[in-house]
């Protein structure tokens, strides 16, 4: 058993001449790959990050945000990923949190970082700058969200950094003195956020072995790898549960070729493609459907991908048949969660995967379907309940949250993951809603998805969410947020008869309320927290 360096150093070993990372066409060996960590390892620790110190990672995809990972996984410090595009309120949440003494940043993003007050701030800032790797990026920079598109567009006209910051080329020194002790099996690695979907992000702590073991699960699952030969395209965020182990992890640790993507664009995929195709694609669904779409104009190639796999949100039937028609590959579901680092269940990549399901339990990992309000209760086939996660991938708990973890992570490892499902008798399981997304009106349990599905069934309805509402009296009711096809035009009323002659009445939204869109996280999951926020303002 490996830590994750010696696993990245292993990869150095097998594949000295195998490109690791590619960017805008810029290429970076294995073995060079392990020689710029080792110098920026050495950089970090002159700036005196040591074992167990936390060390703030806030980039985007680029080679730099690889180096950096293993450098200080290297010291056995322990990396926080964040997302450079988070609100200053967001950053300063986490960083109070974790109290990182060092920060390696994307340049764009620095500001917000140095702004931090006093006491939050961590010691150094290292700043990157991608402008030279990463030509575009004043474009790719202006299509992003208002902030960073702001700060962007300052950068170029260079400000002066503060005392605390310096570059990223200052940092690489030498190599890394062999005496250097590296971390051990069960040291943390990670402390990684929940997306923040439910409530505010918490950190999970992840070790070594938590994510060498989703690494190995994954290798173990995936019948004909081809290790050394891979080409995995990261369009996936790698400060992101899903994209960190697929890409920074599992990809590294079969000595794949990893080609990085600061934004996921298909104008950017259709360059890279042209040299480098793709055979391992991991994404959520609107990425296969955007891709599915130029391949099907003729615009990309995409019949090189052997492995494409979605995770994170539900997949569509039609989105698997789509991309399957024009790859002539297959697109596998799979489920997972930040605190598994994260996968658990993954369909089987091949003719026995069912699309809708997101397949049976990943290898040495036990799943438990049990009633939501009493666990030690089992609940049989076919019936929702919750489930629960047994496995090595399982985290240490949540960062400076005794409470939560104790409700979270139970005796013997056992992880209750919030989700409800359904397991058939040949054990493949169906996600049907989160737990804490569940409305109690009334005395009963109604699941939102089931409302979302008979509201998605309306010709005129393009999107949907629904969520529960305070009624006044201290109960909840049933509230929809709806997106209408454009052209069409549709009356709340309208909307609550068409699901009154298809829904239990206590079922039927109570409010319906229609929006431009649906407030959607990074990897594009609708956050039902943001869609009440919403709806409450609207009242
Ligand atoms: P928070 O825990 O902060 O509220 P989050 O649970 O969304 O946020 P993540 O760890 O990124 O943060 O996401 C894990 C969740 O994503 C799972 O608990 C599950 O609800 C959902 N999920 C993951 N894979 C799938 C899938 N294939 N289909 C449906 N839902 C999925
Ligand atoms: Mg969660």
């Amino acid at each position: 058993e490996q830590t994750l360096p010696e696993a990245l150093k292993a990869s150095a070993q097998r594949f000295p001449n195998h490109v690791a990372l590619e960017f805008f066409g810029r290429t970076t060996k294995y073995k060079e790959l392990y020689e710029q960590v080792d110098r920026a390892a050495l950089g970090l620790r002159k700036l005196g990050v040591r074992a167990g110190d936390r060390v703030a990672l806030v980039l985007p995809n680029c080679p730099q945000h690889v180096v950096a990972f293993y450098a200080v996984l290297r010291l056995g410090a322990v990396v926080v990923e964040h997302n450079p595009l988070y609100t200053e309120r967001e950053l300063r949440h986490q960083f109070e949190d974790h109290e990182a003494t060092l920060a390696i940043v994307w340049d764009v993003a620095s500001e917000k970082i140095d702004r931090l007050p006093e006491d939050v701030r961590p010691q150094h800032i290292v700043t990157v700058n991608m402008t030279k790797e990463m030509p575009t990026l004043q474009q790719i920079a202006l299509r992003l969200p208002v902030p960073a598109a702001r700060a962007a567009r300052k950068k170029l006209t260079a400000r002066p950094a503060s005392k605390a910051m310096r570059s990223w080329e200052s940092l690489l020194g030498k190599r890394l003195p062999k005496r250097v002790a590296g971390p051990k099996l069960d040291d943390i690695a990670v402390l990684q956020y929940t997306s923040g979907t439910t409530g505010r992000p918490k950190g999970a702590i992840l070790t070594h072995a938590n994510l060498r073991a989703n690494a190995m699960q994954g290798r173990e699952w995936l019948p004909g790898l081809r290790e050394g030969d891979e080409v995995f395209y990261g369009v996936l965020p790698l400060f992101h549960a899903y994209g960190l182990t697929l890409c920074l992890t599992f990809a590294m640790s079969i000595g794949a070729r990893l080609v990085l993507f600061p934004t996921f664009d298909v104008g950017l995929v259709k360059k890279a493609a042209k040299h480098s195709p793709p055979t391992f694609l991991p994404g959520v669904p609107p990425i296969y459907d955007q891709l599915a779409r130029a391949a099907l104009q003729g615009e990309l190639d995409l019949s090189t991908v052997r492995f494409a796999i979605s995770g994170a949100m539900p997949l569509p039937v039609s989105t698997v048949q789509r991309w399957e028609e024009v790859t002539g590959g297959l697109l596998v579901e799979g489920y997972g969660m930040t605190e598994a680092s994260p996968v658990a269940l993954g369909n089987p990549a091949g003719p026995s995967r069912r699309p809708g399901s997101v397949g049976v339990p990943f290898p040495s990992t036990e799943i438990r379907v049990v009633d939501p309000d009493n666990p030690a209760v089992e609940i049989g086939v076919g019936e929702p309940g919750e489930l629960m996660l047994r496995g090595p991938q399982v985290f240490k708990g949540y960062w400076k949250r005794p409470e939560d973890t104790a409700e979270t992570l139970l005796q013997d490892g056992w992880l209750r993951t919030g989700d409800i499902v359904t397991v058939s008798a040949d054990g493949f399981v169906t996600v049907v809603d989160r737990r804490k997304e569940l409305i109690i009106t009334g005395g009963f349990n109604v699941s939102p998805s089931e409302v979302e599905e008979v509201l998605l069934s309306h010709p005129d309805i393009e999107d949907a969410a629904v969520v529960s509402l305070p009624r006044g009296d201290g109960a909840e009711m049933v509230a929809a947020a709806i997106v209408t096809r454009s052209g069409a035009h549709l009356e709340s009323e309208a909307v609550r008869t068409f699901c009154r002659t298809r829904l239990t009445a206590y079922k039927v939204p109570k409010r319906v309320e229609f929006v431009p869109e649906l407030p959607r996280s990074m990897v594009g999951k609708v956050l039902r927290r943001e869609v009440r926020e919403l709806l409450l303002t609207k009242q």
